[in-house]
């Protein structure tokens, strides 16, 4: 990721082609985490620097397209990408086949929204992660199957909570059409600090149709994951916290900036649990999805 800060329009090299790659990838969304590090340009130049004062303007920091401490910080927080911002994004390449809809709690744009067609969803692990553990020490380290269970207790929780709290109903697939896809990969650079990306339904850029019907979450899988909260010290991250955050976006939920939500966009492993903020914004999306028609 970016090393340094103090960043402006003429600066030069490694850091300013990955500022490039972070911003291209903030607007423009992920698709194919594989071509992550297709490379950016290594000049800081007025793309550079209107880009960057568009995401200052979202993290409401100021907004003096350069990348100054604060912003550096706040860039090295963002744990996951989201998708591209509209509203902020306007005159810019957007990604056309995304679209999220923000928390209307923060009135900050409506989309022309792209979702699911139904309420009811269904999710199925496409794999597992090796490197889920519950304990620190090898002896008490738990076996394969067990891990397994572990991981699907996780996503059974993650469930109920959607499904209690909001109008939606999430469950694991049994038809062998999930809408849904829980992937655990190693297409991530080593040394990222991402710890996921989460693609919601596209739409056909011709038709304007919807052209996908799943969504796929893109799990950091050189990441060490667990759910238990006293091991998180030693570099574990909490797979309940990221797979809640990661769910939202494949509900179509972009990022907050209201801290307690699981939609704020920083990592926070004690966000296990939907705050009226995120409620909001699922039901938001499902009144959406109930009462316009989609094709
Ligand atoms: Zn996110």
């Amino acid at each position: 990721m970016i090393k340094s800060p103090q960043l402006k329009k003429g600066s030069k090299g490694k850091d300013v082609q990955n500022l490039n790659t972070f911003l291209r990838d903030f607007f423009r969304g992920i698709v194919d985490v594989k071509n992550y590090e297709k490379a950016s340009k290594d000049i800081f130049d007025s793309e550079t620097e209107d880009e960057l004062k568009l995401f200052q303007k979202y993290y409401k920091l100021k907004e003096s397209g350069i990348l100054d401490k604060k912003t550096f910080l706040t860039i090295n927080n963002i744990k996951c990408i989201s998708l591209p911002i509209h509203g902020y994004n306007s005159g810019k390449a957007a990604n056309p086949e995304f679209d999220i809809v923000t928390n209307p709690d923060h009135q900050q744009y409506q989309a022309e929204h792209y979702f699911f067609g139904k309420t009811d969803l269904t999710y199925t692990f496409k794999n597992f992660t090796n490197l889920y553990e519950e304990h620190t020490t090898p002896q008490m380290a738990l076996d394969k199957s067990s891990s397994k269970e572990k991981q699907r207790d996780i996503m059974d929780y993650i469930s109920k909570e959607i499904s209690t709290k909001t109008k939606f109903t999430l469950k694991e697939d049994t038809s062998g059409k999930p809408d849904i896809f829980i992937e655990f990969t190693t297409a991530y650079p080593e040394g990222d600090p991402r710890l996921g990306t989460t693609i919601p339904p596209l739409r056909d850029t011709t038709t304007g149709c919807r052209k996908t019907d799943y969504s796929p979450l893109l799990i950091n899988d050189r990441k060490s994951w667990t759910d238990n909260a006293s091991i998180l010290r030693y570099g574990y991250k909490n797979l309940t916290a990221t797979l809640l955050h990661e769910i939202g976006h494949s509900f179509s939920l972009a990022h907050t900036p209201r801290e307690t939500s699981v939609m704020y966009f920083n990592y926070n492993e004690k966000r296990q649990k939907l705050a009226q903020d995120d409620i909001d914004g699922y039901n938001y999306v499902y009144n959406i999805i109930k009462t316009r028609l989609q094709c």
